[in-house]
């Protein structure tokens, strides 16, 4: 399946036959793709599901419209934390009870950063890379801030191995790297820091619904990942948080609140959280936001993540290599590792105008994004994108690089949101 030829001949032709053979190609009828435009940022935004749209308009209209209060038993609204959780958990190598949707990622790093600490209180520090996806070093920085004993160390990418030592409480560590797609090695890094003792955060917002993850077979303790990207939740999706089943009796996350309460209808003074991840749980859900996430979620019960996983791979190696079959070696560098098992679901290609030449792709309706200070950044969402959207947007780029089409002022003019 998705085997590409040898050689680097990629044509519009070639791709064209390798989206008929697709057996996820189908998939793409499920979502809103306007018109003239070629996709490739759904690791920041995913595409909107059709059926989104639709039980969006039922929650608003019917369960809240003319349900009302009643909805909250009567519709399963009280439940779709826990509901939608078990809907993730076969994406990430979970059990339905070691997950619960709630709140942002940010929030959630926030929780379980604060409980790993409580499970390791002899020790004080938060290890984590430099490179990782900044709110995480913020929140971490956060909690810093709140302890005075508490410490972040920030380490180059990959370095956390000579930082290790039994002063570490948890190493805090983004599955996927945001800008380059290098991937960690799951099931090593857990072990190496459960050697010493210390615990592990995984941040999967780039890894889920991307490819395959096994957080029990890694021996994962702790997970946290976002809805809106792969997933297709929605801006501002609900996020996920996962704890192994193991730390349940003894974990405490400091975010108390109603939701997480053992009898939240008692109305009691004392606190006494919920058993099991519930207690994961802090305000009321948003309910509409959680419509629109269970409805991409029951597209990907569907899916064959294995599948995914090989149109990604396929899909990336065919846009680096007809990048590179055309492009001379000094127009662009690769910021992805080149190695495909190492790389996540987007590839990160550098150039010293990356900025406006990702304008100038965009006023061609090819729509990526972009990082400081250089980096473009092209997302393959197996689910809907295709190998002619790969094959289009090499071709664009090589052309408006060849062309300097980018170089005009209102291709230089930053937007906030790059
Ligand atoms: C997207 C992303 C987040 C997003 O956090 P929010 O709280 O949803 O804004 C966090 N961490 C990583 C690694 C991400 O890629």
């Amino acid at each position: 399946m998705y085997d590409l030829p040898k050689n680097d001949e990629i044509s519009q032709d070639l791709c064209a036959s390798l989206d008929a053979a697709d057996p996820l190609a189908p998939w793409r009828d499920e979502f809103v793709l306007p018109q003239g435009i070629t996709y490739l940022d759904g690791m920041s935004l995913g595409a909107l599901p059709k059926a989104a749209s639709k039980k969006v308009a039922d929650v608003v209209d019917h369960q809240w419209g003319q349900g009302l209060i009643r909805s909250w038993n009567t519709a399963g609204w009280i439940d779709a934390p826990q509901r939608l959780a078990a809907k993730v958990a076969p994406l990430i190598g979970a059990d339905a009870d070691e997950v619960v949707m709630a709140d942002s990622t940010s929030v959630n790093l926030f929780k379980l950063l604060v409980a790993a600490l409580r499970l390791r209180p002899n020790r004080r520090v938060i290890l984590t890379e430099s490179n990782n996806f900044p709110t995480n070093i913020y929140v971490a920085s956060g909690i810093e801030r709140m302890h005075g004993d508490i410490e972040v160390k920030l380490v180059p990418q990959g370095n956390f191995d000579e930082a290790l030592n039994e002063d570490v409480a948890v190493v805090l560590l983004t599955h996927v790297d945001y800008k380059s797609s290098q991937m960690h090695d799951m099931s090593n890094v857990t072990r190496r820091a459960h050697e010493c003792g210390a615990l592990v955060l995984w941040d999967l917002s780039h890894t889920a619904g991307a490819m395959c993850i096994d957080l029990q077979g890694s021996a994962a303790d702790l997970a946290v990942g976002c809805g809106y990207k792969y997933l297709n939740g929605g801006p501002g999706a609900p996020a996920y948080l996962f704890v192994a089943r193991h730390h349940h009796g003894e974990i405490d996350q400091p975010i108390t609140a109603w939701m997480g309460h053992a009898r939240p209808f008692d109305f009691a003074i004392d606190y006494a959280p919920a058993q099991g991840i519930t207690q994961f749980l802090s305000g009321t859900p948003s309910i509409v936001a959680l419509a629109a996430m269970e409805a991409s979620l029951d597209i990907w019960s569907q899916i064959d993540l294995p599948m995914i996983r090989a149109k990604s791979t396929a899909m990336s190696e065919l846009f680096i290599r007809s990048v590179e079959h055309q492009l001379a070696p000094s127009a662009i560098q690769l910021a992805s590792p080149r190695d495909e098992t190492q790389r996540g679901s987007h590839v990160g290609l550098c150039h010293p105008q990356a900025y406006a030449v990702m304008q100038a792709m965009i006023d061609r309706g090819v729509i990526g994004d972009f990082r400081e200070p250089n980096l473009m950044r092209f997302g393959f969402a197996p689910l809907y994108t295709s190998f002619v959207d790969a094959w289009c947007a090499a071709t664009t780029l090589v052309d408006v690089i060849e062309s300097r089409a980018w170089d005009q002022p209102r291709f230089r003019q930053r937007a906030a949101v790059t």
